[in-house]
């Protein structure tokens, strides 16, 4: 089959791959009809990570179930399904718990397994023909048949369930005024899961036009950082007491890309711009190790993270992968029954072969690059 293959950073192409196939019995074989590309595909894409060449990236996936394995029950060929980044068995404590993101069987030793990503077990990714899921009847999510929000459901397998996740890691209650830094696809989920959640004001710092346009279109209020002291303007906005709650949809990307030597600037803002007692939900991701980080500490995932101001301010945070399954049936409902439209960030549907020019586009944030959809 075809597949978006990782050749060196910077670099992938569209190769012949060998057919996933049925390896147990709880398997399904997925046809893939959407495969987005995501901000998290660009820290191996960057070479931040120790992704080794050819391996098939995507981890969010949809598509129409082709075959299945002997112990499948759930879900049978003809089904459109949804998968969640992240392959999770449904038995183990983390799993029982809800805490599919940190599923203990599918990866030992690390905190939880996904398609197509480093260091998070050996499954294959989706940004391909087909795609072997695991435990298939916890980790598919049916769909209604024919085509329909088909760009709507491409975004339950990650960005709009992880969206909510950081509503949720932070929190966020009807009224509140909230931050949120980072106006890529995942920081726009969590500005509209705020709103969804009744927030009554939500800021989004970035800086790049189009990204801020579309939160200004859902109703958030644009800051952008490169024009004005974020923190600054915020408190402004807030009679002078700071958001009741921050989130951090950047993560350790943002100074790393910027050459600059502290990495964890933006979790040190929204200490400053969050009122005394909020709380902070970052799903912006930290990596425990970057081979190309500009220093010997950042190398480690050791960050300067400032708890002074953090511990006075009586601050919370909560912090990790999102447990997509905990919330994907009910985003999905809300898209159904026409209470959510999470594609306004999807800018292209493009097919599979184009994927290195829009890797190269998403990874410079053009405009009109904000979400890819790909079409195998
Ligand atoms: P993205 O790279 O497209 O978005 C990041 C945005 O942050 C960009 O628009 C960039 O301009 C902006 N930015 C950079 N520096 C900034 C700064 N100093 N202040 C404010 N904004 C700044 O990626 P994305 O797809 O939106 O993903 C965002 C992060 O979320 C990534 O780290 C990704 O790995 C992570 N992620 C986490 C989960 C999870 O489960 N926790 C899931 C998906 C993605
Ligand atoms: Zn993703």
């Amino acid at each position: 089959m075809k597949a978006v293959v990782y050749k060196e950073p910077f670099k992938v192409a569209v190769e012949q791959v060998e057919d996933p196939r049925i390896q147990d019995p709880t398997d399904a074989l997925v046809r893939i009809t959407s495969t987005a590309i995501c901000g998290s595909d660009l820290h191996m894409y960057e070479g931040r990570t120790a992704a080794e060449a050819g391996i098939v990236f995507g981890h969010e996936n949809m598509g129409i179930v082709e075959e299945v394995g002997q112990g499948v029950a759930g879900v049978k060929p003809g089904d459109r399904v949804s998968m969640p980044f992240n392959v999770a068995c449904g038995f183990c404590r983390n799993c029982l718990a809800g805490r599919t993101a940190f599923c203990l069987t599918v990866n030992p030793g690390f905190a939880g397994g996904a398609y197509g990503y480093v260091s998070m077990g050996p499954y294959g990714g989706g940004q391909a023909e087909y795609l072997r899921v695991p435990f298939a009847d916890f980790n598919c999510l049916r769909l209604p048949p024919g085509t329909e929000h088909e760009d709507d459901f491409a975004m339950l397998a990650d960005i709009f369930p992880t969206g909510y996740h950081a509503t949720e890691l932070a929190q966020v209650s009807p009224g509140e005024t909230v931050v949120v830094s980072g106006a890529g696809p995942v920081g726009l989920m969590a500005a509209y899961s705020a709103l969804l959640r009744g927030a009554s004001k939500v800021f989004v710092i970035d800086k790049v036009p189009s990204r801020l346009a579309l939160a200004e279109q859902i109703g958030a209020i644009p800051v952008d950082y490169s024009k004005v002291d974020a923190v600054e303007q915020i408190t402004e906005q807030t009679d002078g007491d700071g958001a009741d709650k921050g989130i951090d949809a950047v993560g350790y990307q943002a100074t790393a890309q910027e050459g600059e030597e502290q990495p964890a600037v933006v979790l040190n803002s929204l200490v400053k711009a969050v009122r005394p007692t909020g709380m902070l939900g970052v799903v912006g991701l930290y990596v425990p190790s970057d081979p190309g980080a500009p220093n010997e500490d950042a190398a480690h995932g050791r960050l300067l993270f400032n708890i002074g101001e953090f511990w006075e301010k009586g601050l919370r945070m909560a912090t990790g992968q999102a447990n997509v399954k905990a919330y994907n049936q009910q985003l999905r409902d809300l898209i159904i029954a026409g209470r959510a439209s999470p594609s306004f960030v999807v800018s292209k549907r493009l097919p599979l072969e184009d994927a290195p020019d829009a890797y190269r586009r998403f990874d410079k944030r053009e405009d009109g690059y904000s979400k890819v959809v790909l079409q195998p």
